[in-house]
């Protein structure tokens, strides 16, 4: 299932110029067709570097941010990317799910609209990404069953850290997660003999991690 090159090429050089420079995540992005995860009056957007709603209110990232994202977690890992367990926490449209299966062991994601969890499903098995295993529950609990994990993505923004996805990660593991209402601080988290040390990456617009109840 490879996407037209030339589809993607102007998209892989805005990329580049925003300061994308790990050529496997390129490629495999150049790879997936990601037209596939939005409802079809959207499909001649999916080339463009924007976020793009998905329905129910939320939204695909933007392609930069699911590159940045992907590329930090690729250079944090402390083991190598293809033993890995990552843990994602907001399936959406499960277009990230299928970038990170593509680079990395084995993905768990957690997401708490079932609707958008079948269809992320769907879209997954017809990409032959047979290395997810889908959640509908909530990411603030993580999935601690499937843990410890070399590194978790938050693709939505909690207005604080949980305890749960600290408590989750591996040894030498990372969280990578946006934090915050309005203001948002995409941060990374690292443990390391039990502590856990914190960086602030850039600013990030993300929709919230809603808590409790699901839908
Ligand atoms: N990575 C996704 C981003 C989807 S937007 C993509 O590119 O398509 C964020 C997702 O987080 C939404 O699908 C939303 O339903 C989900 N979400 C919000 N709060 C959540 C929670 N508490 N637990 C799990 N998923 C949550």
């Amino acid at each position: 299932m490879i996407a037209s090159i030339a589809k993607a090429l102007p998209l892989l050089q805005e990329l580049q110029r925003l300061g994308i420079n790990d050529t496997q995540v390129l490629d495999v992005m150049s790879q997936i067709p990601r037209e596939l995860f939005l409802p079809p009056t959207l499909t001649h957007k999916a080339w463009e570097n924007n976020a793009l709603p998905i329905g129910q209110g939320q939204t695909l990232s933007q392609p930069y941010t699911v590159a940045r994202m992907t590329e930090l977690l690729l250079a944090h890992l402390p083991v190598p990317a293809s033993s890995a367990t990552v843990l994602e926490i907001g399936t959406g449209s499960g277009y990230q799910t299928a970038v990170l299966a593509h680079l990395f062991g084995q993905i768990c994601s957690v997401e708490r609209i079932n609707s958008l969890k079948f269809q992320a499903k769907r879209r997954l098995n017809h990409l032959d990404c047979h290395n997810v295993k889908l959640r509908y529950g909530d990411g603030w609990e993580g999935w601690a069953s499937k843990g410890p994990y070399h590194a978790i993505i938050v693709t939505a923004a909690p207005t604080s850290v949980p305890q749960a996805l600290l408590e989750q990660l591996s040894e030498g593991g990372c969280l990578l997660i946006p934090v915050g209402n309005e203001q948002q601080s995409l941060t990374l988290y690292q443990k390391h003999n039990d502590t856990i040390q914190q960086t602030v990456i850039e600013e990030a617009n993300f929709v919230p991690l809603i808590p409790g109840e699901l839908q």
